[in-house]
């Protein structure tokens, strides 16, 4: 493509901010409409030959970041675990297990990288990278924050700081980011020390937290800060607000959150990703959602190694008794995370549905492609059509109109997530219908 007009139209922009820092590079700016980020003009070839919105090649960037590797439909993996941090409160702050704050601790601390470039508050809603050099600054940094942000400053600082730095990132981050490097910046790939992925499933608008604001009674302009994890392995999410209010809701229960976090709230972009993974990172992190993890009250990571100095650094913190863990195998990436989403059952179903309707779509095809089954059309249409008449009650603001369509119109479909949560994560129904083995108990004595 010449430039990113089909991006900037169809809403796909994920915030990676690579066109920031592109040759002819243009500015990232919040949609008045969608409240998600996009260029604000379409910018030249160069951006478009780099932006994941338009592709994203990975076999290339497999082959570039990890070469040599044999890539299966998880990406590569060297092993996989579940694992927890021993630090009780580093662990319960945390979003999951807090085996990302260990091993940030662990590279600045043996000095295998000069620091440590990472999500941080700015002010309000407002989050962005910022290098950390102090082991004891690790523990600042929030739990995942999951509305939709420009990523540029990361990039910023690799390209202005010299040094070695480990980075934090989501997927489609990282996929803009080794796009970029392998094309424009090729001297940066020996300064990126270490990565550490998040596994991600989506990132929502900022018609989240604005929908929010109208159900607890908080005004997003008036948001001091906010997050959405930590003090259990679910948390909550909650905002402070200038004058010192704090407003905040249990993400499972609450319903004006399961409205205002309906996967029609994601950027748009999110409903084709197939990289939930993060096929990229040395190192990816999610959180355990096992039926036999269910017993934890402050949460476990499910920990992907895809390099053996992941997997060094991992062995590590066990040794050091800064972590416990336990070697699983890929399964339980697939069921903690399900087939939909780590073998893109819906989203290269609705890649296909967005084609035939001659709707810009990135061409994302990933090692996972031939896995799982596709979901069937007249979901995907279904989907699609509500989606559409969402975002423009989003558009207009109407969220108590959303919230009241899910207490109507959607309410069976409602039922039944939380009826599925419930058979399959508390009653264990696969491993009492024979279809799966559970991890027993006695492995995780460990664990709190
Ligand atoms: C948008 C998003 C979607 C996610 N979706 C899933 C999912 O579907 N399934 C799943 O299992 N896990 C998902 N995760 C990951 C999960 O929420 C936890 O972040 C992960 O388990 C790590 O937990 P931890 O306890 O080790 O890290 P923590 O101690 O919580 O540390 C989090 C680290 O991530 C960085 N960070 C937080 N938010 C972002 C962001 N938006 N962009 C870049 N860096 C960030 C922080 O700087 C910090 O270093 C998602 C995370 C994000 C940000």
């Amino acid at each position: 493509m010449s430039d990113l007009t089909a991006v900037i139209e169809s809403g796909m922009c994920i915030g990676c901010g690579v066109c920031e820092v592109t040759p002819q590079p243009v500015s990232l700016v919040l949609d008045r409409d969608t409240l998600t980020f996009t260029p604000s003009a379409p910018g030249g070839p160069e951006a478009a030959s780099v932006c994941p919105a338009i592709s994203v090649d990975y076999k290339r960037l497999h082959d570039y970041v990890f070469p040599g590797a044999e890539v299966g439909p998880f990406g590569v993996v060297q092993s996989v675990h579940l694992t927890q941090s021993t630090t009780r409160d580093r662990n319960v702050n945390a979003s999951s297990g807090g085996i990302i704050k260990e091993i940030l601790r662990l590279l600045i601390e043996t000095g295998e990288v000069d620091g440590v470039i990472a999500l941080d508050h700015v002010d309000g809603i407002e989050f962005a990278a910022r290098l950390v050099t102090e082991v004891d600054d690790v523990d600042s940094l929030p739990g995942s924050i999951y509305h939709n942000l420009a990523q540029t400053p990361a990039l910023r600082i690799l390209q202005e700081t010299p040094g070695r730095f480990a980075l934090v990132a989501i997927p489609c981050q990282l996929e803009g980011l080794y796009s970029y490097v392998e094309k424009f910046r090729p001297d940066l790939k020996e300064r990126i020390g270490f990565t550490v992925g998040l596994l991600c499933g989506w990132q929502y608008s900022h018609h989240s937290i604005e929908a929010m604001g109208e159900y607890l009674g908080y005004s997003s302009s008036n948001v001091a800060d906010v997050s959405y994890r930590g003090g259990g392995p679910v948390g909550k999410f909650s905002v402070t607000t200038r004058d010192g209010n704090t407003f905040s809701a249990s993400r499972r229960v609450d319903f004006g959150y399961q409205v205002a976090f309906d996967r029609h709230f994601n950027t748009p972009r999110c409903h084709l990703c197939v990289n939930h993974g993060n096929f990229l990172a040395d190192l990816a992190v999610g959180d355990a959602w096992l039926p036999s993890t269910v017993f934890t009250k402050t949460g476990i990571s499910l920990v992907i190694c895809r390099t053996s100095k992941a997997e060094r650094l991992h062995s590590k913190l066990i040794e050091m008794s800064r972590c416990v863990s336990i070697e699983v195998t890929e399964e339980e990436i697939r069921e903690s995370q399900t087939s939909r989403v780590v073998f893109g059952e819906f989203a290269y179903a609705y890649a296909e549905f967005r084609r035939k309707e001659g709707l810009h779509t990135p061409a994302l095809h990933g090692p996972n492609q031939h896995e799982g089954s596709r979901r069937p059309t007249r979901e995907v249409k279904r989907f699609h059509r509500e989606l559409v008449r969402k975002q423009r009650l989003m558009a207009q603001r109407k969220y108590r109109l959303l919230r009241w369509r899910k207490a109507t119109l959607e309410l069976p479909k409602f039922v039944k997530r939380y009826v599925r949560w419930f058979l399959v994560r508390v009653v264990r129904i696969k491993s009492i219908s024979g279809a799966r083995n559970e991890i027993p108990r006695s492995r995780f004595e460990d664990f709190r």
